[in-house]
């Protein structure tokens, strides 16, 4: 049977050399493939409907008898023809009509009984469908049952899919071995491997189709689990990780802070510092909403495992952030005589030199930068802990090669993607997880305002009396993906008007990716400096930047941002003394804009964001972007199949932990479909 799956789609009936190249586009290169290019929706071509009951501009099914011939009409244009059959039932009359189709020509005789499904005009008491589908009264090819609508077909109808895929799923009828052991199939009630294929594909009623999608969906989150928690027990498995000093303790620099820790900050604290004492290396995710305090975590943590005799690298997705960060650090640590450095590609090659130099020698206790620590000259001494900060993940990749700097180094992954515990498991089930889950107190709610664009001129009102109170603005324009040039151009022709024109008498700069290091650097001194009233970027910003003056955040074109990520820029406001405002201008009236922009005003709550995130643009964006690093998922849909996620996470929790290696007989399925996970998806 492996063979058979893994036949060229080119040798699969109905196919062909011309058809396997488009269907190649769709990612379908062998049989295998084809029966797993699942349906995106179905439509119920099962119940006819009486012509008089029949709604304009519906989808339906009408059996009825021909009650003439195929008739050709002639029109102006010779290259258009028409052809009409009159039909009825015994509730009325309906006019068929197809285009320049003259292979119907001997089809329909009078008297006979047909079904046609398709689109439905009404006019008075008559009704018109143009161009449907259709068959003889008891044939079930177009009508009569459930059929599948697949996602994309490029140039290949939906029935010349649909008979593909119907060949495909011919050749290996019940013949498919069977994917889970036994055992899962019975507790949950499973159906076997080829029932569910099958019935995904052509399911005879919606039962079938929600037991068949619930089979696949289970053993798509099913392997995705494993995979991940496997990845984890070896970690764990790993012997001699670090173990860092018992007499060192993290309230050395806790009672040297100018605040006090939040209750969740001492929790996660002590997570870390369990897992750190203990000779098991860490692997822990650190999730935080934007301004939770996250950095400070980092940084007791570093105290700890500097204090112990080891070096330890922070790694930051900017250079912005990286030098923020350094900063941060500095502040706190320098008093205990704990040297820290900054490592970003802008500096100098004898800065540089230097540094690696120092490093090596063990002369810095804390290396902090972006991508550049990652290159191989990158030397230390005795790295004990990483820290990455991101702003999704780096990479279970990039991860690994930092990691192998040291021996076995405890890691630390911070995020502010608040994200529903049930998925962070899915992003991140390779890591234990600790979550703070509270704000330092006294911060003050930030006032967002959703606005259509034709109020600007009020808002840059407002901008300007913040400004002459003493604040400073942030304002940002949208990403357009695909074409890094207009970008640009945007952003600099709002920046010209802005500076020239609206806000003519104050301090407006520009920041943008395109920038080089340096100059970005200046820039973001200049604003925390007050020297510049307003910056104009692009979502450069968006990471952890820290400015306490920045009172007001204006979102130019908010519609096309996620969530996730306004909530992100709204954090870079209100991080002083000051009332703060986000105001969102949008364009747009679709209900999902309005409803996004509603979430926005309504809530301060990351993860109640988050949620809503996922539920308004469907898991297929919010995990779109190869960024997270995930797997895409043929058919489970992270926030339809929750239930399914969490009774999985579940089992497999289970399953690792009795058989970690899933060397036991019953187990030896599942082997086989993680291997496969492993090998086609997730990068190591
Ligand atoms: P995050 O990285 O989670 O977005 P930061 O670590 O940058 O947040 O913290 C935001 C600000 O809050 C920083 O200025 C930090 O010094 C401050 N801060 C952190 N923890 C506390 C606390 N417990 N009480 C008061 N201020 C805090
Ligand atoms: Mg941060």
């Amino acid at each position: 049977m492996e063979n058979i799956l893994s036949k060229e789609i080119q040798y699969i009936k109905g196919v062909g050399p011309n058809r396997a190249k488009l269907l190649n586009k769709l990612g379908i290169f062998n049989l295998e493939d084809l029966i797993t290019y699942y349906p995106r929706t179905y439509e119920d071509r099962n119940k006819p409907t009486k012509i008089a009951e029949v709604q304009d501009n519906k989808e339906v099914l009408i059996e009825a008898i021909a009650t003439s011939r195929l008739e050709e009409i002639r029109t102006r244009n010779k290259k258009i023809k028409i052809y009409k059959l009159i039909v009825k039932d015994e509730t009325g009359t309906a006019t068929i009509t197809w285009f320049n189709q003259s292979y119907l020509k001997n089809i329909f005789k009078i008297g006979q009984t047909y079904k046609f499904f398709g689109k439905a005009k009404r006019i008075g008491s008559k009704i018109e469908i143009n161009s449907p589908v259709y068959d003889i009264k008891e044939k079930t090819k177009n009508t009569g049952r459930i059929i599948p609508i697949y996602p994309l077909t490029y140039n290949l109808s939906q029935n010349t899919i649909r008979q593909i895929i119907e060949n495909g799923l011919e050749m290996v009828s019940n013949k498919l071995e069977e994917t889970l052991p036994q055992y899962l199939i019975n507790e949950y009630n499973l159906y076997d491997i080829n029932n569910a294929i099958n019935l995904i594909h052509f399911p005879r009623n919606f039962e079938d189709f929600i037991n068949a999608r619930k089979r696949l969906v289970f053993e798509e989150l099913l392997s995705m689990q494993l995979a991940l928690l496997s990845l984890k027990s070896k970690y764990q498995k790993q012997e001699k990780g670090v173990t860092f000093n018992k007499q060192i303790h993290m309230s050395d620099v806790i009672n040297k802070l100018p605040f006090k820790l939040t209750k969740a900050q001492l929790k996660v604290l002590e997570e870390i510092d369990n897992d750190m004492e203990s000779n098991k290396s860490m692997n822990r995710l650190l999730q935080g909403d934007v301004g939770s305090g996250k950095t400070v975590v980092s940084i007791i943590a570093s105290y700890k495992a500097v204090k112990s005799g080891y070096q330890v690298a922070i790694m930051a997705p900017t250079a912005i952030l990286a030098s923020q960060h350094l900063e941060s650090f500095k502040q706190i640590l320098e008093q205990f005589g704990i040297r820290c450095e900054l490592l970003i590609s802008s500096i100098t090659k004898k800065k540089k030199q230097e540094i690696l130099e120092r490093l090596e020698n063990g002369d810095i206790d804390i290396l902090i930068g972006t991508h550049a620590i990652l290159e191989e000259n990158v030397v230390f001494k005795n790295l004990g802990l990483v820290v990455t900060d991101e702003q999704h993940r780096f990479g279970v990749k990039q991860r690994t090669t930092i990691v192998q700097k040291g021996q076995n180094p405890d890691v630390l992954v911070m995020t502010a993607t608040p994200i529903p515990r049930t998925l962070a498991l899915i992003l991140y089930g390779d890591l234990d997880i600790s979550i703070i889950d509270e704000l330092p107190p006294n911060r003050k709610k930030i006032d967002t305002f959703a606005v259509r664009k034709s109020l600007t001129e009020r808002i840059n009102n407002f901008i300007k009396k913040q400004i002459e109170e003493g604040r400073q603005a942030y304002i940002v324009c949208p990403l357009v993906e695909e074409n890094e040039e207009l970008n640009l151009k945007s952003v600099e022709t709002l920046f010209e008007t802005y500076k020239n024109e609206t806000f003519k008498e104050y301090n407006v700069e520009i920041l943008h990716g395109k920038m080089k290091s340096k100059e970005k650097d200046q820039i973001m001194e200049n604003f925390k400096n007050g020297k510049i009233d307003i910056l104009i970027s692009t979502t450069v910003i968006e990471v952890g930047v820290n400015v306490p003056n920045a009172s007001i955040m204006v979102v130019e074109n908010a519609e096309r941002f996620g969530l996730a990520q306004l909530h992100q820029l709204r954090g870079r406001v209100g991080r002083g003394e000051y009332q703060s405002y986000c105001i969102l201008k949008y364009e747009g009236n679709s209900k999902v804009i309005n409803e996004r922009m509603k979430v926005m005003q309504n809530t301060n709550d990351g993860f109640i964001i988050s949620e809503k995130d996922l539920e308004l643009r469907g898991s297929g964006e919010f995990f779109g972007t190869k960024q997270h690093g995930l797997p895409e998922f043929k058919i489970a849909n992270l926030f339809e199949d929750i239930d399914i996620l969490k009774k999985v996470q579940n089992v497999a929790n289970t399953i690792i932990k009795e058989d970690s290696n899933l060397e036991k007989k019953e187990n030896e399925k599942l082997k086989i479909i993680v291997k496969k996970k492993f090998n086609n998806r997730i990068e190591i």
